[in-house]
């Protein structure tokens, strides 16, 4: 474990570097984290949530200084740095803080009959040291909504940021310090896959990772070894669905920004268009006059950054001549800009379908394939043929076959005339369904999947025994047997036999 580069990939130059973790740091981070946890879980969540407001107010106030640093570790325009890295951050922050409160209190459920007299109620307890793995498409976001997460519900947490991004690494040790939290409750531990798997060795109570598909699968083998629970969110190849009836304009600009957005690095990038084949020729024209249109820079005036991660670029390439190889047509873009930075231009693809990679894996760049269907089954057949399943969108102005439609989506999200912003409402849990993963995050779930639901039956302790306690007696055996007949279809009979049970338990 060394020294990692801070690569700039919208210049091609290297602006710093940081030094990984070692073992034996990364053990003694674990032993810290440990030793915090039992005041951290105990303190008020009131008094929790104002280290965390401490922390956004640091953000909110930094967030231009922030957000440029973000841009040279990532090469995105300014905008989006601000806009879906801070200003989120921020959101699901000032949301927890409000709602907090009420997802973790305890929460008092029915009791049935057969348990009279006693009390239950649900209980949301940190589950302790919390591992946040996460990558580098949105480097601040997707590590620091997860690991303020942890810590409002009363865990320590032991965050590892991407190793492509690692300036955003160092500028969130910098937020989270700044939030004042006592010793050993949250820490970075900068490196590469080395030192997540050591993390992962390291034994946390729960790991919460977000990446590819192939590393969520390495982490939970490793994590079944320990028998430690994993959240993954993983990757995506999320389909578009466009009627005849939709809304071609509107339609049009969400494909174009859903999928180039973040030059295409988005775990919900729209990925495959599938178009109503009566309006296909002309939603392409839309589309492909919009897409020229996109500047490609690294400035205030440019839409589209460069790509983040040099492997990541080599993998668009690949996919991009694989679809050529089996007959695809390139309407527009298709060649990196230069050698030198990672841009590379939107780029449109025609005559695709599902024997080519461009349509099966996450391409995860600035490529829009688009395809035309028939009728809707053909539709929800080719948007549910693929091992994803994060987000979706349906197009039409038809609402009951759009909702439809929707309701047939194999994926953890569905957008209906709108497209990737599910993401975007702290109230909506977040996750996928097939290989895009396992668990939720976001809305309430993204407290409790960071806590141990615990139940608790309360019984007023004042009788001697109960009825399903020794002895067993043939009247006992009746009592119970009268009332699995109420359960069945036998219910006019076992009404008399319901009240010898209750007899026997108010005795
Ligand atoms: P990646 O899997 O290569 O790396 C993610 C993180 O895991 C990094 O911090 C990396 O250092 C670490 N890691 C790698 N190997 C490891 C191992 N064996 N043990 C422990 N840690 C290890 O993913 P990436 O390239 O950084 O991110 C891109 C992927 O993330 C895409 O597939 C994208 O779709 C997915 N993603 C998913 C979501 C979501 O919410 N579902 C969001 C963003 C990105």
């Amino acid at each position: 474990m060394g020294m990692i580069e801070i690569l700039n990939p919208a210049t091609g130059e290297v602006i710093g570097e940081v030094q990984e973790k070692t073992s034996e740091e990364i053990t003694a981070a674990m032993k810290r984290a440990r030793e915090a946890f039992p005041a951290w879980r105990d303190m008020p969540l009131e008094q929790r949530l104002g280290y965390v407001a401490r922390v956004r107010e640091y953000l909110v106030e930094h967030m231009e200084t922030l957000a440029q640093k973000i841009v040279q570790d990532t090469g995105k325009v300014l905008l989006e740095a601000m806009m879906t890295e801070i200003f989120t951050t921020a959101d699901f922050m000032k949301h927890y803080e409000k709602h907090a409160a009420g997802i973790l209190a305890p929460k008092k459920v029915g009791t049935p009959i057969v348990l009279f007299g006693r009390r239950s109620e649900i209980q949301y307890r940190p589950m302790g040291v919390v591992a946040v793995i996460s990558p580098w498409n949105y480097p601040l976001q997707l590590a620091m909504v997860p690991a303020i997460s942890a810590l409002i519900a009363g865990n320590t947490v032991l965050l590892k940021p991407s190793e492509v991004t690692p300036l955003t690494g160092l500028i969130m040790e910098e937020i989270l310090n700044a939030g004042g939290f006592p010793e050993g409750v949250v820490q970075v531990l900068h490196g590469g896959k080395e030192v997540g798997q050591t993390l992962v060795d390291a034994k946390p109570d729960k790991i919460f990772f977000t990446g590819s598909v192939a590393t969520g699968k390495k982490i939970m083998a490793q994590a079944a070894q320990h028998l430690i629970p994993v959240e993954l969110e993983l990757g995506g190849k999320d389909p578009m669905i466009v009627f005849a009836d939709a809304d071609l304009e509107r339609a049009a600009n969400a494909a174009v920004w859903g999928a180039f957005t973040n030059a295409g690095q988005t775990c919900m990038a729209v990925e495959r268009v599938y178009v109503e084949s009566s309006i296909f020729d002309r939603f392409v024209g839309i589309v492909k006059a919009k897409t020229e249109q996109l500047r490609v820079g690294t400035g205030e005036e440019a839409d589209m950054g460069s790509m983040t991660f040099p492997h990541q670029l080599s993998i668009v390439e690949e996919h991009l001549a694989d679809a050529v190889a089996k007959g695809a047509t390139i309407l527009t873009g298709g060649k990196r800009l230069n050698e030198k930075t990672l841009h590379f231009p939107p780029t449109l693809l025609t005559n695709v379908d599902h024997t080519m990679k461009i349509m099966n894996d996450e391409t995860f760049g600035p490529v829009l394939p688009i395809m035309p269907f028939r009728d809707e089954s053909e539709a929800l057949r080719l948007a549910n043929d693929s091992p994803f399943g994060l987000n979706s969108s349906v197009w039409s102005r038809d609402t009951t076959k759009a909702r439809r439609v929707a309701g047939k989506i194999e994926s953890g999200n569905v957008c209906i005339n709108d497209v990737i912003v599910s993401v975007a409402n702290p109230h909506l849990p977040f996750g996928g369904i097939k290989e895009s993963g396992m668990g939720r995050y976001h809305g309430e779930e993204g407290l409790i999947t960071f806590c141990h639901v615990t139940s608790i039956i309360e019984s007023p302790g004042k009788k001697a025994s109960e009825i399903n306690w020794y002895p067993y007696t043939p009247k006992k055996r009746e009592a119970f047997q009268t009332l699995m007949q109420f359960y069945g279809k036998q219910i006019k009979a076992s009404v008399g036999g319901v009240n010898n049970l209750l007899r026997e338990f108010f005795k």
